[in-house]
């Protein structure tokens, strides 16, 4: 749809961080090898907002021209709190699709409870009637208790 998600792509300390922006509807590429050089040519590159935790490298990134937010915070409701504000200061709009794959960032698709028998457990597949698989690594989801922490960290970039 003509809804453009902001795109993002987290440093290896943010492993955590990215894998809740995914599903929260974010496009997230999750660095976790390689140099602060070739993450900052894969920013400028791709038009994706860099997020650290490494304030020298947020810095250098900014001095040269791309877009960086320096993520702080022990948990991911400060790390939230934290890019919202960064973002604010840089002028980045916060927009979200659809959730997407933690794991991979793929799109997801409704799958019938009937597809997920005996490939969820027996409980999960009786107390749930919304599944979901990811098209690109076939990860399952379905509406528990991780449901509800997102949404209060949807809560977090709502408000104002
Ligand atoms: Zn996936």
């Amino acid at each position: 749809m003509g809804n453009q998600r902001t795109r993002f792509v987290a440093d290896a300390m943010l492993g955590s961080l990215a894998r809740k922006l995914r599903a929260l509807g974010f496009d997230t590429e999750y660095y976790k090898s390689g140099n602060d050089a070739e993450l900052k040519r894969l920013a400028s590159a791709t038009g994706r907002v860099i997020l650290t935790s490494d304030r020298a490298l947020a810095s250098l990134a900014l001095a040269r021209g791309a877009k960086a937010i320096l993520v702080t915070g022990n948990n991911d409701r400060q790390r939230i709190l934290s890019l919202k504000a960064g973002a604010t200061r840089l002028r980045v709009p916060l927009a979200r699709g659809d959730p997407l794959c933690s794991m991979c960032g793929g799109r997801l698709e409704r799958v019938a409870r009937s597809d997920v028998e005996g490939i969820v457990p027996q409980s999960v597949q009786k107390r749930h009637r919304l599944f979901y698989a990811c098209t690109s690594c076939g990860h399952l989801y379905w509406r528990g208790s991780h449901w509800k922490r997102l949404r209060s960290l949807a809560k977090l970039l709502e408000s104002s």
